[in-house]
Formats: structure tokens, sequence, C-alpha cells
């Protein structure tokens, strides 16, 4: 155990003797499925839980050689940006003493920046990897949806998400990158990158001589003054080593976090009913009545952020407003995804603050979901649209608080975000 929390289990998962990662330790965030060793999703529900198998991303890790050194402690199932919503207790930030590490995949961004790992995977469905990549000064890779198998990752909202590194350099995330990328016949989403054979990590050369980024007004302008300056400090370090930039609108992201929540609670609303303490999760009894056990061991199991987004999403699904909030999400998703594209048809990245606001103080957010799920204002677009997307350190606001900086890039374009991101990291 670490005493900011990083990790929810140590129990150490060792790997095949060769192989790339051989004597490297990568920490699982504990909503990724490992064989005999309990994953709990950070939630009271499945805190016995031991999967009886392993998730894709996992058996590639063991045939890569890593050692696991233990699982990561998580927002619950995923629903966070602090990792304060852990049945375990919260996460504090190993560099920014008092602030939250970001999430939800805070103890691994927190395992990383602290060195209690060499690298780490988490899962981003609205920003959960790279949030926590950006509050802590490491980096973290979304990958574009399809790239990773989803197999074996407990599912918060699958047509979101994605498993992605976390490592202390861009180098080192494209390494671990090249091990758990790549068609897997256990998920039918996963698909063959168009450039497979050639190494990510081999992209990360720093070279961004002559690359256009694209900078969306709207990702800048309601930032932080602190944040925004940090981002153009590091923009201008690009530029001095050959990149240019300009401008573009995004109209549709002022849309982005709204439609974004709509679809994660409702998919979560879906995803989360198998816990019914039946066949999964803690025994809510029986005396007579299945409605009766089932609601008791929900009301036990789940966490207020848990139950809040369960009640939303089955709202918005209801026969009577589904037109009204599921359908309007989607198309507004739609149309982020449009305009992603348009952008980047003359880009080849786009590049905005990770997160608009640096590390926030431990328990403020809590009190407050709205100030926290608007904190995703930049990270869940890209998601939306299905892209890749990288958070690298940017810098430091002068009370020396990590700043992010996030390259996002059009779909399989993992190389050019690594190219980008690995100038300045
Ligand atoms: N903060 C976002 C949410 O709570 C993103 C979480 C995530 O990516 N898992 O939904």
């Amino acid at each position: 155990m670490t005493d900011y929390n990083g990790y929810i289990a140590t129990e150490t998962i060792d790997g095949d003797e060769d192989g790339p990662l051989a004597g490297r330790t990568v920490a699982v965030k504990d909503n990724i499925s490992t064989e005999g060793v309990r994953t709990t999703c950070g939630s009271k529900m499945l805190e016995d839980y031991v999967p009886p198998y392993d998730a894709t991303v996992v058996s590639r890790l063991k045939s890569a050689g890593a050692t696991i050194p233990g699982k990561t402690n998580m927002d619950e199932f995923g629903m966070g940006t602090t990792t304060e919503t852990s049945a375990f207790g919260a996460v504090e930030n190993p560099v920014a003493e008092g602030r939250v590490p970001g999430g939800s995949s805070g103890g691994s961004a927190a395992v990383v920046a602290a060195g209690d790992a060499d690298m780490a995977l988490g899962s981003d469905t609205g920003g959960s990897i790279r949030c926590p990549a950006a509050f802590c000064g490491v980096v973290g890779i979304k990958p574009t949806y399809g790239l990773v198998s989803r197999y074996g990752l407990v599912a918060y909202a699958n047509s979101l998400e994605q498993i992605g590194p976390i490592a202390p350099s861009v180098e080192e995330a494209a390494e671990l990158l090249d091990v758990i990328a790549g068609p897997d016949e256990r998920d039918g989403t996963t698909r063959e990158a168009p450039a497979a054979g050639e190494e990510y990590a081999e992209a990360a050369d720093g070279d961004v001589d002559g690359l256009s980024i694209g900078v969306p007004t709207e990702l800048v302008e309601g930032a932080d003054e602190a944040v925004v300056e940090t981002f153009w400090d590091a923009m201008a370090e690009l530029e001095s080593q050959g990149a240019t930039y300009h401008e573009v609108d995004l109209p549709s992201v002022e849309h982005a976090v709204e439609a974004y929540y709509v679809i994660a609670m409702s998919e979560a609303s879906s995803n989360l009913a198998r816990f019914d303490g039946v066949r999964y999760g803690q025994s809510g009894g029986y005396d007579g009545n299945w409605n009766e056990s089932f609601a008791n061991a929900r009301e036990e199991g789940f966490g207020e952020e848990v139950k809040r987004r369960v009640l939303l999403g089955t709202y918005a699904l209801s026969a009577g407003y589904h037109d009204k909030y599921y359908k309007k999400a989607q198309d507004a998703r739609a149309w982020v995804k449009q305009d992603f594209d348009e952008a980047l048809s003359d880009a080849d990245v786009l590049a905005s603050p990770t997160m608009p606001v640096p590390p926030m103080k431990r328990g403020e957010s809590l009190e407050d979901p709205l100030t926290m799920y608007l904190a995703d204002a930049n990270t869940t677009p890209v998601n939306l649209a299905n892209l890749p997307a990288i958070s690298v350190p940017a810098g430091e606001t002068s009370e020396g608080l990590p700043v992010g900086l996030q390259l996002v890039g059009p779909a399989f374009g993992e190389k050019t975000i690594i190219r980008a991101g690995s100038a300045l990291a």
C-alpha cells in the first residue's frame, strides 16, 4: 500500500520471463479483470469479486514479460474526475499536496508519478486517462475507439471507452501501447490499425518540424488563466521546434459535456443492471421478494455518484423521454464527430489544455457534481468522436501545479500524436 492510497491491492502478478516489458512493472486499474485477483472497480458492490479470467490486455502484459505490482484505486466504476468516489478511500496527488490526482484512473497516474510502478493501464470513457495524467504530471494516451480490446474491462459506457497507457514519458507510453494494441477476436469492435506492424514507440522521435497544429478556440477560452498561460508556453516550445499553429472552430463542443453525460449515464444504467447481488456483487438477502433483494444489494453496494447516474440514465432512456434526451445526445455526438473531422482536414493534430483547471483541492468537488462534470469539457468531445488523444506535461502554474497539454489526432493517428507529444515529454 502507498500512503497516498494509489493501490486497492498489491498482489503481484508475474508475467513471462522474456518479452518487451520484461523487468518492468505495469500497474492495472481495478476495473480490468485479473484472473484469481480481486477486481473491485472501486466499489463496495465488488469488494469480494475475483474474476475467473484475464482481460485481453492483461494476458498481453503477461506475455510481454511485465510484472503487475497491484490493482490501482479509481472512482467507483470510473464515475468521477477526482478519484474521490472510490469505496476504498480517496487518492492523494503525490506531486501536489492537498490536491486531487484527477480521475477516474487517479490511482494509475499517482503510482506512476510517485515511482511506485514504471507504467500503468487506465481506462478513458470521458477523460479518465488524460485527466489524471495531466494532474499528476505524467503522460496518458486514450487510443482510437477499436484499437485496444475491451474484453475483461468492466463496462461503464462501452461506446465511449478505451483502455490506454500512463507512463512518465511519451516513449514509454507508446511502448505499452505497442503491447496492448491490436485486434482481439473477443472484442468485435477492435480493428487492425491501418499502419499495423510498425511500432508506436519508434514514432516517439520528437520530430515536429512542419507539423500543423489546430487550436480549437472553444477549448482554450473557457480555461483558467494559469492553465492558458502554461498551455501557450508549451505551444511556443513546439513552434520553436518547427511546428506551426492556427485557430480552428469547433462550435459543437459547447454541447459535448451535456451529450457525453446523457450517453454515459444511459449506458451505465444498462451496464450496471447486472449488479443485483445474485450473479455479481454483495447479496441483498432474500425473504420471498426478489425485487427487494435486488434493491437491498444495490442500495448497500453502490455509492452516491453511481446511484445518481443510474437514476439519471434510466430516466433519459425511459419511453417518454428517450427522444428528448438520448436521441438528442446522439445527434450532438454526430455533430461533434463531424466538427473534429473538418478541423482535422487542415491540421495534423488539434491542441488544447487537457483540463481547463489545475488539480482541485481535495474534497472540493464532491459537494458539487455539476462543476465536476464541467471539468470534462476538453476531454469528453474526443470520446464522442472516437478519436485518439494524448496528454503530455505542458509545465506548471506559478503555484507549482501540473498542467497537461492535449493533442487530438485523426482516427488511428496514434503515431502522429505520439510524435508530436514526444517533442515535449
Ligand atoms: N469524469 C468522467 C465521468 O465521470 C470521465 C470518466 C471516465 O473517463 N471513466 O464520466
